[in-house]
C-alpha cells in the first residue's frame, strides 16, 4: 500500500507539473494573443420574446490559439483576471464591440444595443469610468446603446465603491445588467441600491423550466421581481421551443439562446441582419 501510495504521489506530482507548465505557457501565449489578433468577438442576438425583433447582441470573447485552436473564455478569463491582462483585454473588447456595431449602422443596418461582459478586476480599477468614457468617445459610440453585464458576486464586494461606479456609468446613459441572476449570494435588498436596468435569469434555471417545477417557480419569481422593481428581464440559455413558450407565457421581456441563435462571428451577424431586413 505504501509503495503504491508513493507511485500515486509521483504520478500526481508529474501530472501537476504538466498542468502548471501548460498553464504558464498558456499565460505567456495570452500576452501575445492581443497583439497577434488572435482574439475576436462573437455576437449572440437577443430578441424581444413578444415581437421577435432583435433588441441587442451580447459580445462574447473568443481566442483562436495558433496551435491549440479555439480556447473557451471559461479557460482563460480567470487567468487573465489573476495576471491583470483582463484590463487591456477588457478595454479591447469594449472598443471592438462598439466599433463593429457602429460599422453595421454605417452600412445602413439599425444600431443595436451591445452588451459587454465585465470582470471584477475591471470594475475595481481606479479609472474604469474614465476608460469607458474615453473608449465611447474614441469609437464615437452612443453610450445609451451600451450595456455592461456584471454578476452578483462582482458587486457584493466594496458595495459603496461599486454603487458609485455603476451610478457614474448609468449617468452616462449606459445600461447595467445583472448577469447569472439567482446563482450568486446577493441579498435582494441590494437590488434597490444598484442602478440595475436588467436582470438576466441564469441559464441553469432555463434548461429545465418546462419540466422541473422548481426551476419554473424560480424563473417565474425572478420575472415577477423584475416587473415589481420596474426593471427589464432577459433569459439566457433558451435551447428549445418549450423554453421560449414558457418564458413568453410568463411575461419575460427578452431572451437569447441556441434556439434563437448561436453566437455569430461578425460577418454572419451582418448577413443575418441583412436577411431579416429583406422581409
Ligand atoms: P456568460 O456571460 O453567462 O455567457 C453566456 C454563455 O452561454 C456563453 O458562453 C454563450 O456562448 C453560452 N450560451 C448562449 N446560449 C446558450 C444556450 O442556449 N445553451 C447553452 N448551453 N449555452 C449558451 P461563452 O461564450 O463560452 O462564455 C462563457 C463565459 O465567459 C461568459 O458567460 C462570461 O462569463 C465569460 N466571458 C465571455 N466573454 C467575455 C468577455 O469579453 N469579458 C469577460 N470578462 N468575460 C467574458
Ligand atoms: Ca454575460
Ligand atoms: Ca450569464
Ligand atoms: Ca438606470
Amino acid at each position: 500500500a505504501k509503495s503504491s501510495g508513493r507511485n500515486n504521489f509521483q504520478f500526481y506530482a508529474k501530472e501537476m507539473n504538466a498542468q502548471t507548465g501548460e498553464r504558464l505557457s498558456l499565460e505567456r501565449d495570452l500576452w501575445q494573443a492581443l497583439g497577434n489578433d488572435e482574439l475576436f468577438l462573437v455576437y449572440q442576438p437577443q430578441i424581444n420574446l413578444h415581437t421577435g425583433e432583435i433588441t441587442g447582441v451580447e459580445a462574447l470573447l473568443r481566442w483562436k490559439h495558433p496551435k491549440r485552436g479555439m480556447i473557451s473564455p471559461l479557460d482563460f478569463i480567470s487567468m487573465a483576471e489573476c495576471n491583470g491582462l483582463i484590463i487591456p483585454i477588457g478595454t479591447w473588447v469594449l472598443m471592438t464591440a462598439c466599433k463593429q456595431i457602429l460599422q453595421l449602422q454605417r452600412e445602413g443596418l439599425p444600431l443595436l444595443r451591445v452588451a459587454v461582459n465585465l470582470s471584477a478586476r475591471q470594475l475595481g480599477e481606479k479609472d474604469f469610468v474614465q476608460t469607458v468614457r474615453d473608449t465611447m468617445d474614441a469609437a464615437g459610440f452612443d453610450p445609451r446603446y451600451l450595456e455592461l453585464e456584471v454578476t452578483e458576486s462582482m458587486v457584493m464586494h466594496n458595495i459603496e465603491e461599486v454603487v458609485g461606479v455603476l451610478g457614474a456609468l448609468n449617468e452616462m446613459g449606459i445600461q447595467i445588467s445583472l448577469d447569472d441572476f439567482g446563482t450568486g449570494f446577493s441579498s435582494l435588498a441590494y437590488l434597490k441600491r444598484f442602478p440595475i436596468d436588467r436582470l438576466k435569469i441564469d441559464q441553469s434555471f432555463i434548461f429545465n423550466c418546462d419540466t422541473d417545477p422548481d426551476d419554473a417557480i424560480i424563473a417565474q419569481t425572478i420575472i415577477a421581481l423584475a416587473r415589481g422593481l420596474k426593471i427589464k428581464v432577459i433569459a439566457e440559455g433558451i435551447e428549445k421551443a418549450e423554453h421560449l413558450a414558457f418564458l413568453k407565457q410568463n411575461g419575460c421581456d427578452e431572451g437569447q439562446g441556441y434556439f434563437i441563435s448561436c453566437p455569430l462571428v461578425f460577418d454572419d451577424l451582418r448577413a443575418m441582419l441583412i436577411a431579416r431586413q429583406k422581409h
